[in-house]
């Protein structure tokens, strides 16, 4: 199925009724978000004190809300007093453009970026790539949709959709590269990935992440993930970009400890992340790694008329788990397919049309993941 980006409403539902009658897409996405769910309630009934846990990370969330425009400033000052050139961005062109002014600024040719939703939600590739820069996404799963030319369907598993024959097929056309074996087994896939990232991370002159949590007592910056290559682009090039909507800062390092300790079990049934990454400016002089100049944006677009509204603001809840999508009828359909994956959950209901407003209400929320009864894993239910 094409799933190219920037789709008319009229587009959305034709892919939509397409993506419905593909049974292979169907099995596909059945099987895994099946593996999701049971990875999840497995991780959730060995959890002790789940609810309890659960409940004070819902605490930490609604405590940075009722407090966000003074935690911001907080967040600001300390980033600053450790050396990171804080920028604001009121909307997606704003960011755009103060991100590829950066790029520029340090004569990028060549960006990595590790898997970011905010950066899908401001379209950031296009942008760097039409200022004539080489963008490569080192998610694996990112990696795989962007050689497919579209959106990453889940947002934790961003190539759901993708059969290992159609990831072997993409790297052979794409890429020329085939497995030794011949076979298009994953491990034989993931090590192709792997030594054609590596590359990447080396020439790489600018490393662009999105932020899971900001805290605002230490300025730092919290990224988790499972395969190194955020580690990767905020270590090996000289200059690192964090992309971060308002909502995501925390108070203190409890608080983010706090959400630390449900977000894995959540997202991907794992009691960790493999990798929890805490960044606090740039490298320093005793240092022997990390970036030169730490940059960090903070993207309003449209999330302050999200928070001054009484009812819409525990949208901002949500930090992107992904457990909404594994239990949503519509989203196993394969009928959200098309949907972009910054709107999943609550976002695919209410963002588009008050937030991003990147697209008209006639197609995310007419096949949003909440629009059926998918509220029931929600961390915050
Ligand atoms: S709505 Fe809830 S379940 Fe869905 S991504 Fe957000 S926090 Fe996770």
């Amino acid at each position: 199925m094409d799933l190219t980006k920037g789709q008319s409403p009229r587009r959305f539902r034709a892919q939509s009724e397409e993506a419905c009658l593909d049974a292979p897409l169907r099995a596909v996405l059945d099987h895994a978000t099946r593996h999701f769910r049971a990875k999840r309630g497995a991780a959730l009934e060995a959890f002790a004190d789940c609810e309890a846990h659960f409940a004070r990370a819902r605490s930490a969330r609604l405590r940075s809300l009722s407090r966000l425009p003074e935690l911001l400033e907080e967040l600001e000052h300390n980033a600053a007093a450790a050396g990171t050139q804080v920028h604001w961005a009121a909307d997606a062109a704003e960011a755009r453009a103060l991100v590829a002014g950066i790029a520029q600024g340090c004569g990028a040719r060549v960006v990595v970026k590790g898997k970011s939703m905010v950066t899908e939600e401001i379209e950031l590739n296009p942008a760097l790539e039409a200022a004539g820069i080489e963008v490569w996404e080192t998610d694996l799963g990112e990696f795989i949709v962007q050689l497919a030319g579209e959106p990453p369907s889940h947002i934790i598993a961003p190539a759901i959709h993708k059969s290992r024959a159609e990831v072997a097929r993409l790297f052979r056309e794409k890429l020329g590269l085939v497995c030794q074996d011949g076979g298009e087994s994953i491990p034989e896939l993931t090590l192709l990935a792997r030594r054609a990232l590596r590359e990447k991370f080396l020439q790489a002159e600018m490393g662009v992440t999105g932020v899971n949590i900001a805290v605002a007592a230490t300025g730092s910056l919290v990224l988790v993930e499972n395969e190194g290559n955020i580690r990767m682009s905020t270590t090996c090039p000289p200059v690192h970009v964090a992309v971060m909507s308002l909502e995501k800062v925390a108070a203190s390092l409890e608080d983010a400890a706090d959400l630390l300790r449900v977000l894995p079990q959540s997202a991907t049934g794992q009691r960790m992340s493999s990798y929890v990454s805490v960044l606090t400016g740039p490298r320093r002089r005793d240092e022997a790694d990390g970036p030169r100049e730490a940059h960090l944006v903070l993207l309003d677009n449209g999330r302050s008329r999200v928070l001054a509204d009484p009812v819409l603001r525990e949208i901002l809840l949500c930090f992107r788990c992904g457990a909404c999508l594994n239990v949503c009828p519509v989203y196993q359909t394969g009928a959200a397919m098309p949907t972009a994956p910054c709107t999943p959950g609550p976002w695919a209901r209410c963002c588009p049309p008050c937030c991003c407003r990147r697209r008209t209400p006639a197609t995310c929320p007419s096949a949003a993941p909440c629009a059926g009864p998918a509220s029931a894993p929600a961390p915050w239910a």
